[in-house]
């Protein structure tokens, strides 16, 4: 029978969390009106916070304060990202797993889970869904074990990229599973992945050990700290960190990532591509432990306040979250969300629209379909994007970092939004939907300068329209 590989470290790999420190930044006392305005300027100016800097919005608590935080966060995200969303859909291979976490329903001593792997028929399955609902970004969703080895899941990757069903193709694959060693990680580069997602759950030591028992993979904090340096090591420079909002006190964790974040900038020169917050749901098997449950008003801030303290992050809000809260999530600084969403395995063929806990990690919130949480966001304002031409360019990492500077979403960002959401709206929309977003991208153009962008953008449009033609970019 396969076994783990043998776990290895990076280079010089540190625990760079420092539980006393990060404990006495929260428990300080509430920042004067001043400090919070300097730290709110500095992030407006469009600079990373320090750790410090950080604790002072998280402490501060005055409603003024908190207010201006948030519409801080409305102005940065409107500065830095403009009004376009990016989409994806998660996609659950396996729920085989070694691991016993305290919060999940894969977990090991959960004898109700029942545990499958999609065969690759299953697999190409699953994509063809996909695709007919219109889907171009996909993240993979493994458990831990032998059999999601790097091999396996990069031929899972090369699976999902060769499958394309009329105009439908995935065209970007993010992956959250298990962390690898340098030699697993370059052999999932090579199949062409996107971001690489790793949560720590928790910086908290004392609660990771809680949650995490002794003994098993996931039990070993510095091996799972360390999972995205050496990843980094290897070549990856797109890589997602997380934290599990729930296990502790959610200031700490905000400040566990944002110490994270600023460590992979200071030594590898690119901070993390991602940062995602889910919130603990109700899970089968599982005994939600309330102690540190994080309130609606908590996870507004919290989110607000990621914004503020790491401008050009992208910041990944989950269909965990029910649709009003999203919606009013949203405008605080989210850069991508999931729709459409199914996370039983095989569930975009299989489950109908029922969700069934014995098949699901957790529950989910937002179980609307793509073309509905589409209208919703055109209706609002935003352009649904599934734009993947940076990675494919080679606008990845530091050069990414560089680029997304004023000047870059009006040359490419929006023009690709406005492109593949013309994909969708001609091959996979309702009417109503096709309807809002037309009235939208006619808006879009109507507030363009004249000039040669513009007009290579009318004609790509044109081409989407009329032709065959696809998967055009800027
Ligand atoms: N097995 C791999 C791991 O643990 O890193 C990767 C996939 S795991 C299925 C994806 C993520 O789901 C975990 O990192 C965790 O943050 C999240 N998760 C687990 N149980 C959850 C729950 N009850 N509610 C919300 N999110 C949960
Ligand atoms: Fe396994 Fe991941 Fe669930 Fe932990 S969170 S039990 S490692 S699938």
């Amino acid at each position: 029978m396969a076994t783990l590989a043998p776990m290895t470290l990076s280079e010089k790999a540190v625990d760079f969390i420092d539980d006393a420190s990060l404990t006495s930044l929260v428990e300080a006392t509430e920042p004067d009106a001043r400090q919070v305005q300097d730290c709110i300027a500095k992030s407006l100016a469009k600079q990373a916070l320090s750790v410090e800097e950080t604790a002072v919005l998280l402490n501060a608590t005055a409603p003024e304060s908190v207010e201006r935080i948030f519409e801080a966060a409305r102005q940065l995200k409107r500065d830095v990202y403009g009004n376009r969303l990016v989409l994806f859909a998660p996609l659950y291979i396996g729920n085989a797993c070694v691991n016993d976490c305290a919060y999940c329903a894969f977990k090991r001593s959960n004898p109700d889970a029942i545990r499958r792997t999609l065969r690759p028929d299953e697999l190409r399955q699953q994509v063809t869904a996909l695709e007919n609902h219109g889907h171009k970004r996909l993240i993979l969703v493994f458990g831990e074990h032998p059999r999601y080895d790097a091999e396996f899941i990069a031929e899972s990757v090369r699976t999902v990229y060769s499958v394309r069903e009329g105009h439908g193709s995935i065209r970007r694959v993010n992956i959250n599973a298990a962390p690898l060693d340098h030699d697993g990680y370059r052999t999932v580069k090579a199949a062409g992945i996107g971001t690489y997602q790793v949560f720590q759950e928790t910086y908290h030591h004392e609660t990771y050990a809680r949650v995490h028992p002794e003994g098993t993979r996931k039990g070993d904090y510095l091996h799972r700290l360390d999972a995205l340096s050496r990843a980094m090591e290897a070549g990856i420079d797109d890589v997602g960190i997380g934290a599990l909002f729930g296990l502790h006190d959610w200031r700490f964790e905000v400040l566990g990532l944002v110490t994270h974040a600023l460590y992979l900038q200071a030594r590898y020169g690119v901070g993390p591509h991602t940062i995602s917050f889910p919130r603990l749901r109700p899970a089968a098997g599982v005994t939600l432990d309330e102690r540190y449950r994080v309130s609606d008003d908590a996870f507004k801030r919290l989110i607000a306040i990621l914004r503020l303290a790491v401008p050009y992050t992208g910041l990944i809000l989950t269909a965990r979250e029910d649709a009003a809260l999203r919606r009013e999530v949203m405008a605080f600084g989210v850069s991508q969300i999931d729709a459409g969403s199914r996370i039983e395995i095989g569930g975009y063929t299989e489950a109908g629209d029922a969700q069934c806990m014995e098949r699901e990690q957790f529950q989910l919130g937002d179980i609307r379909s793509l073309d509905e949480v589409m209208r919703e966001l055109l209706q609002d304002g935003y352009i649904p994007s599934f734009c993947t031409a940076c990675y494919r360019l080679g606008r990845t990492g530091e050069h990414f970092m560089e680029f997304a500077i004023p000047g870059f979403i009006r040359r490419y960002c929006t023009p690709n939004a406005l492109s593949t959401l013309t994909e969708f709206l001609t091959d996979y929309a309702s009417a109503e939907t096709r309807a809002v977003g037309e009235q939208l991208i006619e808006t879009e153009l109507a507030a363009m300068p004249d000039g040669t962008g513009k007009r290579r953008l009318q004609d790509v449009l044109a081409r989407i329209r009329k032709t065959d033609e696809r998967d055009l970019f800027f």
